[in-house]
This record gives structure tokens, sequence and C-alpha cells, in this order.
């Protein structure tokens, strides 16, 4: 597999396992979310404000920063993109001038309840992109808020509060869900159930990339 899309709600598991599933098989972790916020860091405060609402940045935006991106690399995964239909399409575009295409779309099924609980533990590394959760068994690190690879200090994305939270699901629902159909209908579309652990979602979707 060469080239993989992630579908998910928030908190779904989509980061972390696309960056564990990057680390196995060699492929680049391209998680839309964390390019647009090394951009925040940089001072745009308006991309700031769009992210903390819980709504999408604006499609030429990400566009750019993701045209750019995937010049420069190969075999990789997309965690966060497309988020819409608009971007579905557009992403279909970049890769028929490239003569390649989208291999396997791994939609990780969630409901909103779980989701919610989710959220509310959520920490990240900010150097090596693992994902941790203070709040549900077995995914917390073994040092709290240290990560386990490169012991650097765990952070709590700003965005990862209840209120947001309701306006990202429900942004994912309007926005995102119908691209679960136009993957469908293109027959390359896998569906996980992600209320599981993480290791058994991890090795489900390895069975149906890999097996
Ligand atoms: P994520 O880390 O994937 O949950 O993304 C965090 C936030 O970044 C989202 O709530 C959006 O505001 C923005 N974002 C990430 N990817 C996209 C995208 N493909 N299109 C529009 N906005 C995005």
């Amino acid at each position: 597999m060469k080239s993989i899309i992630f579908i998910a709600p928030p908190a779904a598991g989509k980061g972390t396992q696309s960056s564990r599933l990057s680390k196995e098989f060699n492929l680049e972790h391209i998680s839309t979310g964390d390019l647009l916020r090394e951009e925040v860091k940089k001072g745009n405060t308006e991309l700031k404000q769009m992210m903390e609402s819980g709504s999408l940045v604006n499609d030429d935006i990400i566009l750019t920063i993701l045209k750019n991106k995937l010049e420069t690399v190969n075999d990789y995964i997309l965690d966060g993109f497309p988020r819409n239909l608009n971007q579905a399409i557009a992403l279909d575009e970049m890769l028929k001038q490239n003569n390649t295409k989208i291999d396997a779309v791994i939609y990780l099924d969630l409901d909103k309840e779980t989701a919610k609980k989710r959220i509310v533990g959520r920490v990240s590394c900010p150097k090596c992109g693992n994902v941790y959760n203070t709040m549900i068994d077995g995914m917390n690190s073994k040092v709290n808020m240290i990560c386990d690879d490169c012991k650097s200090s765990l952070v709590k994305r700003s965005d990862d509060n209840e209120e947001t939270f309701n306006v990202r699901f429900d942004t994912y629902m309007s926005e995102t869900a119908p691209l679960i159909e136009y993957y469908q209908n293109k027959g390359n579309l896998y569906q996980i159930d992600s209320s599981k652990n993480p290791e058994e979602v991890y090795q489900e979707i390895k069975k149906v990339l890999y097996d």
C-alpha cells in the first residue's frame, strides 16, 4: 500500500493509528492538523482562531499546504485530509496528474459519546507525534505527561475541550461523513470499529491493508 487515507470523527484514533502504521511500514505520516499547527506556531492568529472554533479551515489554504507536501513524498498516509467533498475531488485531480491514486481508505467508526470521553484526556508528543490518553486505561504514557519513546513533555491541544468537540463532531457529520459514500462507491473503503482498544484496532487495520 502506497497511499492511505484515514477518515474518522475526532478522537477515533486516526493520529495514533497512522503514526504507528507509518513507522512499521515506512510511510510518510502527513497530518494536515499538524501542518496547520506548525503554521499557527509561526504566528498565524487567524488560523489559530479558526482551528480553536472547531470548524474547518479554508480549502485553498489546506490545498496549498498539502500540494507542497505531496510533491516531496512517495508512500504516505493522509491523516485529516480530505475533510470534505471538494478536498476529495481536488486530491483525485492532484493524484491523476501524477498518475497515482489512493490505494485504501480506512474509515474509523466511533459513536459521539465515546469520542467525547476520549477528547477530554487526550495529550500528545510535540516531537514524535505519539498520542496518549490520561483518562483511558492502557493509553496513558508510562510516566505521566512524558513521551514513552522520545521522553519529551506531552502537551494538551487547546481545541480538545467539550465545546470545541461538539462543533468538531457536527462539522465531521455534515462535511466529512459524506466522504464515506464517496469512497464506498470507488470500492476502496474499509470500515473499522474504533471503539475497541487501540491494539485491536491496529491489528484490524493491518489485516485489511496487508493480508
Ligand atoms: P486534526 O488534528 O486533524 O483533528 O485537525 C485539527 C483542526 O485543523 C480541525 O478541527 C480543522 O480546523 C483543521 N484541519 C485539519 N485538517 C483539515 C482539512 N483537511 N481541512 C480543513 N481544516 C482542517
